[in-house]
Order: structure tokens, then C-alpha cells, then sequence
């Protein structure tokens, strides 16, 4: 399996962050046929001058054709355009994963378009950073991170042995999960984070002191706003492909933050104590179990 697994020829399409650090690794690794489709030229003259990839491909049918392992790497809303534009090419047992931050949707989707001889598995690396594009890529990037695999209709053993397989390569740790279940779950450790570090910056800057206070701000500001700095293009698609989610936690957190208002106007030290006690407890149990 092991020499088996490096002479795969592997497809990336859209070679930024992740399918740079991707294709990275997987050179690093010793795979020899990566075949690279992105949206600009200098995208693609640059991860082939890095030798991130063998070969440069002009269209994303084009680059899956032979291919074994296709990875889809761009943002999320391009993803099922590219479902669509590869899926007649696709040659039968080749299995198509991808790494959008958002599941269900796209699951939905692949296992509505692919054709029978098409394996699907979705895959969400739980790794990233706040800059995006090739030039940020890095080979280390997926070290010791979980890595999702959804499983589809579409799924078989074989298929899901392969992405495994690759994953572990790279360096993460596989994770089968439900795509219901995997949405719901990043929307408040990822989701909901990134937001409330928007609405912070928004709010500050929008202070009519936020001259002073921004020579106030120090190691608070800077932790809180960290999220707020990262894919604009990230934030959007998430937000539009896991809507339903999305909103039902900004309705409890307009909850907490209304009973939070009353417990001030009305002087409630005692109650207010409490509260930030039991969130401080509750965060270092869940620090705990991250480890
Ligand atoms: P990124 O750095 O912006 O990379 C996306 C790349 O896709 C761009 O470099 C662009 O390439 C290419 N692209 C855009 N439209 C395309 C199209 N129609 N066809 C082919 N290529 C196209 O973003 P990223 O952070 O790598 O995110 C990529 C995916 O990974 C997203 O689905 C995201 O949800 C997921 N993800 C991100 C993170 C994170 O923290 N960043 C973590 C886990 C998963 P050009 O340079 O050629 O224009």
C-alpha cells in the first residue's frame, strides 16, 4: 500500500492556503504525479517554480483526468461549480474529497451530481491561519490537526481507506463524522469566535474615542480581534452555507447578551460574579478536554 499510496496521481484545485500546504506536504512526502488547477496563472507558474506540483493544468476537467485522488481546495461557494465541471471526466474509482470549512451543503450536493463510478468524501482539515493564498502555505500546516471525513452515499471502504491514508501523510488525524452533526459542532468553536471578533473591531472602531482607545488597546484587543484578520472570502461562504446554524446561535447569544444587560442595570454583583465564575470554570474543563 505505502509505494502504492506515492506513485497516486493526486489533483489539487485551488492551490492557496490549503491546497498549497497540501500539495506541499505531499511533495515533501515523496508523491510524485500532482497534478495543479487554480484559478490564476501565477498561482499555478508559482506553485509549479516551488515544486508544490508536477504539472500545470488549464482546466479543471483537464486535471482530474486520470487522476485518482482529486482534492477540491477552493473557497467554498466554487465548490459544487467545480463538482460540476469535473464530474464527466472523473475516471471510474477516482475519489473526490474536499476540505471546505462547511459540510452539508456540499454532501448534499455531491451525492445529488456525482455519477455512480464517483466516490465522494467530504474532508475539513480543523487547521488554518489568518492569511490566506499560496505564499502563506506551509507544509508543517496540518501537523497533529483533526481532520473531518464525512462519508456519502457515494462512499466505499476502499475510497475512504485512500483519503485516510493521505491524511495521515500529511500529518492530521482522521475524524469520521456526520455532516450534520460536524456543522453544528464548528458553528460555535469556530463560527461563532470569528464573528464576535468582527462585531468587537466594528464596535471599537465605530467609538467616538477610538482614537484614544487605540492607544489603549493592548494583549486583550489584539487575542479577541486575531479572527477578525482572517478570509474575508472564508467568513462569507460560512456564513451563507451554514445559515441555519449560524443564526440560531446570534439568537441565543442576543439571549445571553439581554440577560447580561438586565443583570447590569439592575446591580446584580452577586449574579454577575457567579456568571463570569462558572464561564471561567467552564472554559478550563473545555481547555482540558482539547488536549
Ligand atoms: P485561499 O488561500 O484563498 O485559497 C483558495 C484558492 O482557491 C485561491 O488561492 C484561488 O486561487 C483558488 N480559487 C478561487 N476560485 C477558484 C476557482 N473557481 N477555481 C480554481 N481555483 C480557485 O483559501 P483557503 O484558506 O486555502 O481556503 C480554501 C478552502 O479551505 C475553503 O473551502 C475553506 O473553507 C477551507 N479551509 C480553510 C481553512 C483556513 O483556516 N483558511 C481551514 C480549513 C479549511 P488563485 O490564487 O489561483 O486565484
Amino acid at each position: 500500500m505505502k509505494n502504492k499510496l506515492l506513485n497516486k496521481k493526486i489533483t489539487i484545485i485551488g492551490l492557496g492556503l490549503i491546497g498549497g500546504s497540501i500539495a506541499m506536504a505531499l511533495k515533501e512526502k515523496g508523491f510524485t504525479s500532482i497534478t495543479g488547477f487554480s484559478r490564476t496563472k501565477s498561482t499555478l507558474e508559482k506553485a509549479k517554480s516551488i515544486k508544490a506540483i508536477d504539472k500545470i493544468a488549464s482546466s479543471p476537467a483537464e486535471a482530474v483526468e486520470n487522476s485518482d485522488l482529486v482534492i477540491i481546495c477552493t473557497p467554498i461557494s466554487k465548490v459544487k461549480d467545480i463538482l460540476i465541471k469535473i464530474k464527466n471526466h472523473i475516471k471510474i474509482g477516482c475519489v473526490v474529497t474536499d476540505v471546505a470549512s462547511t459540510k452539508e451543503e456540499i454532501i448534499n450536493f455531491a451525492q445529488k451530481i456525482s455519477p455512480k463510478q464517483v466516490i465522494f468524501i467530504g474532508g475539513h482539515p480543523m487547521a488554518g491561519k489568518e492569511t490566506s493564498g499560496l505564499v502563506n502555505a506551509n507544509k508543517k500546516l496540518f501537523q497533529n490537526c483533526t481532520w473531518c471525513l464525512v462519508p456519502t452515499t457515494t462512499n466505499t471502504a476502499r475510497g475512504m481507506e485512500i483519503v485516510k491514508s493521505i491524511v495521515k501523510k500529511l500529518g492530521g488525524k482522521p475524524l469520521i463524522i456526520n455532516p450534520k452533526i460536524h456543522d453544528e459542532a464548528v458553528t460555535t468553536i469556530s463560527h461563532l469566535p470569528f464573528i464576535l471578533s468582527a462585531i468587537t473591531v466594528f464596535l471599537a472602531c465605530k467609538q467616538k474615542n477610538w482614537n484614544t482607545a487605540q492607544k489603549l488597546a493592548s494583549g486583550g484587543f489584539r487575542d479577541i480581534t486575531r479572527l477578525a484578520g482572517g478570509n474575508t472570502q472564508m467568513h462569507t461562504d460560512i456564513c451563507l452555507t451554514n445559515s441555519k446554524n449560524i443564526v440560531a446561535i446570534l439568537n441565543s447569544l442576543t439571549d445571553e447578551i439581554n440577560k447580561l444587560i438586565l443583570l447590569i442595570q439592575k446591580n446584580e454583583r452577586g449574579k454577575l460574579f457567579q456568571f463570569f465564575e462558572l464561564i471561567k470554570i467552564q472554559r478550563k474543563e473545555s481547555l482540558c478536554l482539547m488536549k
